[in-house]
């Protein structure tokens, strides 16, 4: 189908489709640019791009999420960090990364379709990235490793785009395989792929996408990072992935003002959280990650302030209708939650969260279960 637009778009087959998924992050929120741990899975939800190479120096970009007719046209050598606005910044930067690397990129024609939800958390822009790295990898013969494109997005994103994100999201998208979540040392990439068949354990991951997204969330996630980076200096460290649990207390008692206290509190019990989870999984006693889940809601709510009032809703219903464990998913200020639940409680918890939002007078969320898809692959 994918296929079928380009053909219709640019008047000839593409010579390649490839696929990127979006992500779930089951637990490590706002650990990634402090050089620690997150577990993501990829969705089985993608974004699927038609491509094929050029020699002219062209870029053409079209998007079936994006009303607009006409492909977008931009000249490889006009791309400048910062010069490139709305959707066409995410791929444009990746052909920018691509070249200011070394790599010959003489310019290519793509058209994009996407099944991930965009704007709700669950990382639409790096599965756009990843697509297009992807296949401009594979179109160009460059075989960049999966942890190189993943790298690469990520300066896309903080030079070209100008959103200083962390690793968590690209590398996800890039690196995970199917009925696998990814447990992630960002400081040095290392990765290990733990097996999660929840339906083997008749459980459910319910994704709640709340449909918000307020409009601080990029200056509270700027405010966060250099909080972090500020006590992590404080405290003479590299990065609070440095401080150890068993020297949270030392630690927090070295720092004078409460919202630092704060925000290494949640780093640090958080990173904890990731070990307990994976060390959960690995025993094979999924149903005991629940209330570790929530604690890292209320530790993201509470210490790390990035929670919002249809957050918080989502997960005091899911756990007051049976849930096991349940928590924002994602930077914050809107975005989706996640629920672990039981799978004859799925219903039940379904039923509960869109009642509830009604009476709030929210929006209603939707609700999807999640599975561990593959990572970014080619379809075609
Ligand atoms: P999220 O990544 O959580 O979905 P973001 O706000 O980070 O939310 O990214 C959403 C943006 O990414 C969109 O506004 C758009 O610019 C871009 N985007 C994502 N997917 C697509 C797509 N399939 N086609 C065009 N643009 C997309
Ligand atoms: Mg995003």
């Amino acid at each position: 189908m994918t296929a079928d637009v380009f053909q219709q778009l640019y008047g000839f087959t593409p010579e390649g489709v490839w696929a990127a998924p979006g992500r779930v992050n089951l637990i490590g929120e706002h650990t990634d640019y402090n050089d620690g741990f997150v577990l993501p899975f990829a969705l089985t939800r993608t974004t699927v791009a038609a491509a094929s190479r050029r020699d002219d120096g062209v870029l053409r970009l079209h998007s079936s999420a994006e009303a607009s007719g006409a492909p977008v046209e931009l000249r490889l050598d006009d791309l400048r960090p910062g010069g490139t606005h709305g959707w066409t910044a995410y791929p444009a930067g990746i052909a920018w990364a691509l070249r200011d690397a070394g790599h010959r990129i003489t310019g290519a024609d793509l058209h994009y379709d996407s099944t991930v939800p965009i704007g709700a958390g669950l990382s639409s822009s790096h599965a756009l990235e990843v697509v297009t790295a992807l296949a401009l990898s594979d179109l160009f013969g460059l075989g960049l490793e999966r942890w190189r494109l993943a790298r690469l997005c990520q300066r896309a994103e903080n030079v070209f785009v100008g959103a200083p994100t962390g690793i968590m999201d690209q590398t996800a998208s890039a690196c995970c395989t199917e009925g696998h979540a990814l447990f992630l040392d960002t400081r040095d990439l290392s990765q290990r792929h733990i097996p999660l068949d929840l339906a083997a354990h008749g459980l459910r991951l319910l994704v709640i996408d709340t449909q918000v997204k307020h409009d601080h969330s990029e200056g509270g996630y700027g405010d966060r990072r250099r909080g972090c980076e500020e006590a992590a200096a404080a405290l003479g460290v590299e990065a609070l992935r440095d401080i150890a649990h068993d020297r949270l207390d030392e630690a927090l008692a070295r720092l004078d003002d409460e919202n630092s206290r704060r925000l290494v509190r949640h780093v640090v019990t958080e990173n904890h959280r990731v070990e307990q989870v994976v060390a959960r999984l690995e025993a094979g006693d999924p149903r005991s990650v629940g209330p570790l889940l929530t604690a890292g809601h209320a530790s993201l709510r509470d210490d790390f302030r990035v929670s919002c009032p249809e957050l918080d809703l989502a997960v005091a219903t899911a756990l007051d209708t049976g849930a096991l464990g349940a928590r924002m998913t994602g930077g914050g200020f809107g975005g989706s939650a996640i629920a672990l639940v039981e799978e004859e409680a799925a219903q039940k918890v379904s039923d509960a969260l869109t009642a509830a939002f009604r009476a709030a007078g929210h929006r209603p969320p939707r609700i999807f279960t999640a599975t561990p898809g593959p990572g970014a692959h080619r379809i075609s």
